[in-house]
């Protein structure tokens, strides 16, 4: 089977719990302290792979005790890390993360190794890419190797689908190297500049996307559901509902999921379901990788809501 790659970020998550958030030049006591591997790029390899798909990730880690951590973690997942590259002159890149009791959080990221992504990179990406089911990226590295990867894979007919996540401005070259974007809401506000809170403005914001130049556009709209625009029609999926515990995640066990359906040449209708159904399973445990579903229980999810996986 075509593997999909994924080119993009891998970080080490560092978590601490506190009753709640400290104030500006305040010392408070947290009760708990965790590290969780994390990075859009490396969670949506990790959502695919579970699924049993063969699944690459090209990135670049630290030389340090986090970046051997991360490439082992991914290891056991099942992605293919050859194409990573271990830096040794800089740090694996980070997200520092405090939640409080209410839920509420602050991140900081540290690009790290992630920011240090560039054009050799990409090079060591285009020789993997002949044959590739998909390439799928998202915004936690550098913009320009984001459009260097995107132009590479256009030229070598792989399709892109692009997470544009976190929320940013996109260059309007991008766009027409973009077989699918899949923003969520935040993320699709910013890139059309009027808010995106429901099913029609969604439809609206698909349309500027598609008019820009994407392929197709998939909004996802949370515990609503998604809409997708295509080139022939415009439909919604509603999401599955479920016992949602934290949605840390959901938009990458989507997208995941999403590149596995494509991978098997199931059509885009059935692969937003498969994205609505991953989301929903990672909504309903805590944490972002371990919270990915794998292949039994996917399918399982999809019988019991009367869907067959075959
Ligand atoms: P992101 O994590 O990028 O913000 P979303 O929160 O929109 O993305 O989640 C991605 C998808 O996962 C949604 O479109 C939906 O299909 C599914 N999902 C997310 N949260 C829930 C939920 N509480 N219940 C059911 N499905 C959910």
């Amino acid at each position: 089977m075509k593997p999909i790659i994924v080119f993009g970020s891998i970080n080490m998550d560092l978590v601490t719990k506190t009753p709640r958030l400290p104030a500006a030049g305040e010392t408070i006591t947290g009760y708990n302290f965790f590290t969780a591997g994390g990075g859009k790029g490396a969670n949506q390899a990790v959502a695919a792979a579970r699924l049993g798909i063969p699944t690459q990730i090209v990135g670049c880690v630290g030389g340090d005790e986090f970046g051997r951590q991360l490439l082992a973690d991914l290891q056991t997942a099942g992605v293919q890390t050859d194409g990573v590259l271990v830096d040794e002159t800089t740090s694996s890149g980070v997200a520092v993360i405090t939640v409080d009791d209410a839920g509420e959080n602050n991140i900081i990221i540290i690009a790290g190794a992630n920011g240090r992504l560039n054009k050799t990179d990409v090079e060591r990406l285009g020789d993997r890419l002949p044959g590739a089911a998909a390439l799928l990226m998202q915004l936690e590295i550098p913009m320009p190797v984001v459009q260097l990867a995107a132009q590479a894979a256009h030229s070598a007919g792989v399709p892109v689908i692009l997470d544009p996540a976190p929320a940013q401005t996109i260059p309007a070259e991008l766009y027409p190297l973009v077989d699918i974007i899949t923003p969520n809401q935040l993320e699709a506000s910013q890139l059309v500049g009027f808010p995106v809170d429901g099913e029609e403005a969604a439809a609206q914001a698909s349309a500027v996307l598609r008019q820009r130049g994407v392929g197709s556009a998939i909004v996802k709209l949370g515990d609503r559901g998604v809409l997708c625009a295509t080139a022939e029609e415009t439909f919604f999926v509603p999401a599955f509902s479920v016992q949602a515990v934290d949605t840390v995640a959901a938009g990458d066990a989507f997208n995941g999921a999403l590149a596995v359906a494509l991978a098997q040449g199931r059509p885009l209708r059935e692969a937003v379901v498969w994205g609505a159904a991953s989301g929903a399973l990672s909504a309903m445990k805590a944490g972002a990788q371990p919270s990915l579903p794998d292949r039994k229980t996917f399918e399982a999810f999809l019988r019991e809501r009367g869907l067959g996986a075959n």
